[in-house]
């Protein structure tokens, strides 16, 4: 696969070096290009959901890594069941959080962590990867599972201490073993500023090996397309052949831009619906024409509160500029707390227990579907995992097992000051 940088077209890359980099020089973002199109979508949709994983990867990345290895990281990393429900006629969720850390990332991250070993160079002895992360919550965990025990590999989560639910903290600052999670005296931004000097460090960089996992890395980016084949698979098997609408409950809009991809390569979509919470830069840009990226606002569906989404200039490159066309390719929107918690209360009432994401998607889909139109609102964490929301309403979530255990297990997180130098005595083995 050739990728291609969103700032300089004359900047290309090969799938292996593009994982490796994570972002183009310059600062730009890599996407394929060209991008196949895909005539036998009838006969993919027929294929169960690991094979259809299997034969899509294997036709975009088998050339690079080869077909048997692919087809084993696909499985190994795919291998958790991807539901559709029918809330109501016609609208439908498809839950992405039945992976090991009961939210979407799972694909992104497991995926990630399964084909670094496939790219990166082997050596001799083999030299040691660092995957160096910040995150607000559900990023660190997939991450921090994925790379839990894989050797030659260590991962150091960097959290804002007291500032992620007690459940996510748990999920990534209990595992021990290569994982390392540090309570940073400070912010998400402040996490985020550390990683971001460590790998300006070239130095330090070269001699831990340190790798990013951010959203931003073309590995992660992929395998997010398959599950919107699913959705319309399930959609057929159920007698339902019209091309659907889908809600995606967007904050960094990876997710959507990889909704798009997925049309773009044949799946018949008849429009996605770009949702947000009150961080409405984008529905904002789509409404006025005018893109204001700017500070985000914490909101309850907190996994979105980003202001200066970092996928949307993928979305740009994808229609290269043409704010019309998109138009036509998207409906947009977006939903306060009040309103969110509104649906959530819905919902519950009508039997569907959604989080506060999913809640967003849905909120907008409802406004923007016509009469007689199939829309599917992607589901991306489990309730679970947002148990103060749920409180505040009086709603009881049942905790599932994956979480449960982890309120037994020791916290291993290591408390430290927001300084570079802090995070350097880790790394270093300090
Ligand atoms: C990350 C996340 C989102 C936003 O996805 P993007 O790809 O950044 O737009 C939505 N919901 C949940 C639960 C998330 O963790």
């Amino acid at each position: 696969m050739r990728l291609v940088s969103t700032r300089d077209a004359a900047t290309t890359a090969t799938f292996r070096e593009a994982v490796l980099a994570g972002i183009a020089p310059g600062g730009g973002l890599w996407m394929p290009d060209p991008l196949p199109h895909f005539e036998d979508w009838p006969e993919l949709l027929d294929l169960d959901w690991g094979r259809r994983c299997e034969v899509l990867l294997d036709r975009l990345l088998a050339g690079e890594l080869g077909r048997e290895p692919l087809a084993r990281a696909v499985r190994d990393a795919l291998d958790f069941p991807v539901p559709l429900v029918e809330i109501r006629p016609k609208i439908f969720v498809l839950e992405l959080f039945h992976g090991p850390t009961l939210a979407f990332k799972d694909f992104g991250a497991r995926f990630f962590a399964a084909v670094l070993d496939l790219v990166r160079d082997p050596g001799h002895p083999p030299r040691r990867i660092t995957i160096l992360t910040a995150t607000s919550g559900d990023t660190g965990a997939a991450v921090a599972q994925a790379f839990w025990k894989r050797p030659g590999v260590r991962a150091v989560v960097l959290y804002p201490k007291g500032r992620v639910s007690a459940l996510q903290e748990r999920q990534f600052s209990t595992l021990g073993e290569n994982v390392t999670a540090l309570a940073v005296d400070g912010a998400f931004d402040d996490c985020q500023a550390l990683v971001k000097a460590a790998f300006a460090d070239a130095e330090l960089s070269a001699r831990h090996g340190l790798t990013s996992a951010n959203s931003i890395n073309v590995a992660r980016l992929l395998p997010q397309t398959l599950y919107y084949a699913e959705a319309v698979a399930q959609l057929r098997r159920r007698g339902v052949s019209q091309p659907p609408v889908i809600a995606v409950p967007s904050g960094n809009f990876g997710n959507l831009c990889a909704g798009l991809l997925a049309r773009s390569m044949g799946l018949p979509v008849k429009a996605f619906v770009a949702a947000t919470n009150a961080n409405d830069t984008v529905p904002e840009y789509l409404d006025t024409g005018a893109y204001r990226p700017r500070p985000s606002i914490a909101t309850i569906s907190n996994a979105m509160d980003v202001g200066a989404p970092n996928n949307w200039e993928r979305i740009e490159h994808l229609f290269e500029g043409d704010l019309e066309t998109l138009r036509r390719v998207l409906r947009w929107g977006w939903k306060t707390d009040e309103e969110t918690a509104s649906v959530i209360r819905d919902l519950h009432a009508a039997g569907y227990l959604a989080d506060p994401h999913a809640a967003v998607a849905y909120g907008v889909l409802e406004e923007r579907l016509a009469p007689g139109e199939t829309g599917v609102f992607l589901g991306t964490a489990h309730p679970a995992k947002f148990l103060p929301v749920y409180e505040a309403m009086g709603i009881a979530v049942p905790i599932p097992e994956p979480l449960r255990v982890l309120l037994d297990r020791p916290l291993l997180a290591r408390e430290i000051p927001n300084e570079i130098g802090a995070v350097v005595g880790v790394l270093e083995g300090g």
